[in-house]
């Protein structure tokens, strides 16, 4: 018999990306010595200009079907690549960004209205499932928040350190921020509102909302904050002086803002006209460098979103009786000092004066590293009784930096 497979897919923003691992072991399918068993496609709400890519598939097919005959498609197309049978697939797990809804949909910050029906509660949903339900019958199939399959797969494994995984959590840190765990009753973290934003200041979430976590310290949210009071100081210098007040009052002392930027060398480049980014601030945020060697407008960028950050991850912990939290995505990843950063604050939090719910709470960068979603859609139908095989594969990559996570999947077909 030929060995069975669990295959995941991973409908993001921007890709969907398909991976095959052994039922038993975890062990990812690779058809050949140059493959890294995995591929991806663009995600059908990619954006194209005005509108979506899925606004130009499909076209026969009503609205409301095409994101699941999309997928449906898609999914032969990988198990074809990949050479395996149909009769091969154990199982398929689906990682969707956003909330899931009764009857197998989902609706995201990011994904269009027009594919969506209305239930009876007048809820709008996107059915991801439905063909592939149909074509492949008797197998297991399950659906849920990318972040939430995350952290169960993150949750695996801190379990097998003797943590359980009730109490721990997984935060991206990327383009935007989410946020999951094998409870699966918390997910839009990054649209948690601060507060502590200076009123003329204040970011709008790609959700809609004003001064969600995403908008001040996500990649994108720290970029814009740059983009913002670089433009607020060469453009504004009234407002400028009261936003310099106003944050050395947040922070309880002088900040000296536009001593920073004037040596910024992020001021420098933005008065040429040339683009910023977010790798860059970190590059010149220089946290591996404790005293010399900074700039210190980006030193400031970057600790202002890290407190941000660490006060969501208090709350949540509160409320969730959360004590170890993984973080991953790219910001993470490619700054495991930023993660201490946020450690730090969060543990300053807790302990800067005696109080009632008073405890450990460990914050690190996710211990499966590059491979956190990649074995979230995945963990979502693996049989118990294989756990263990699992995570003693996944412990073995995780030590290994995942390219193909690098370069967003390594070809499109
Ligand atoms: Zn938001």
């Amino acid at each position: 018999m030929r060995e069975p497979y669990i295959v995941g897919i991973d409908l993001g923003a921007t890709q969907l990306r398909f991976i095959a691992a052994k039922s038993k072991t975890g062990e990812i399918r690779k058809s050949g010595p140059e493959d890294k068993g995995k591929y991806f496609f663009p995600s059908p709400f990619k954006k194209m200009g005005e509108g979506f890519l899925i606004d130009n598939l499909l076209k026969k097919i009503p609205l409301h079907e095409r994101t699941s005959v999309y997928l449906y498609e898609k999914l032969n197309i990988f198990l074809k690549k990949s050479a395996l049978k149909k009769s091969q697939v154990k199982a398929i797990g689906i990682s969707v960004p956003g909330r899931i809804l009764p009857g197998n949909k989902f609706m995201g910050a990011n994904t269009p209205f027009t594919y969506a029906t209305k239930d009876r509660y007048g809820n709008y949903g996107i059915d991801v499932m439905g063909t592939i339900k149909r074509e492949f019958k008797e197998i297991k199939i399950a659906l849920d928040n990318d972040c939430n399959c995350a952290g169960l797969a993150q949750g695996l494994y801190y379990k097998s350190l003797g943590i359980d995984p009730h109490t721990t959590f997984y935060i991206t840190i990327s383009t935007g921020i989410g946020g999951g765990g094998p409870r699966r009753d918390l997910d839009e973290v990054g649209h948690i509102p601060v507060d502590g934003g200076f009123p003329g200041l204040i970011p709008r979430c790609g959700c809609g909302a004003y001064g969600c976590l995403e908008a001040y310290a996500s990649g994108e949210g720290i970029l814009n904050q740059a983009l913002n009071i670089l433009r607020l100081y060469r453009e504004d210098k009234r407002m400028f002086k009261q936003f310099e007040t106003y944050e050395s009052m947040r922070l309880n002392k002088p900040l000296h803002l536009s001593e920073k930027i004037l040596v910024s060398h992020l001021e420098r480049e933005y008065s040429r006209g040339r683009q910023l980014s977010t790798k860059l601030i970190f590059r010149k945020a220089a946290l591996d460098k404790e005293k010399t060697g900074f700039d210190p407008f980006a030193r400031y960028l970057v600790e202002t979103a890290a407190v941000r950050t660490a006060k969501i991850i208090v709350a949540i912990s509160y409320i969730h009786g959360l004590e170890r939290i993984g973080i991953g995505g790219s910001v993470a990843l490619e700054n495991p000092r930023y993660v201490e950063l946020i450690s730090a604050e969060v543990n300053r939090i807790f302990w800067k004066t005696p109080h009632i719910l008073q405890r450990e709470v460990k914050v690190e960068l996710s211990p499966l590293g590059y491979y956190v979603n990649d074995y979230g859609a995945l963990s979502l139908v693996l049989d118990h009784k294989d756990i263990d095989q699992w995570v003693a594969t996944m412990k073995k990559l995780a030590n290994t930096k995942n390219e193909t996570f690098m370069t967003f999947g390594h070809k499109e077909i």
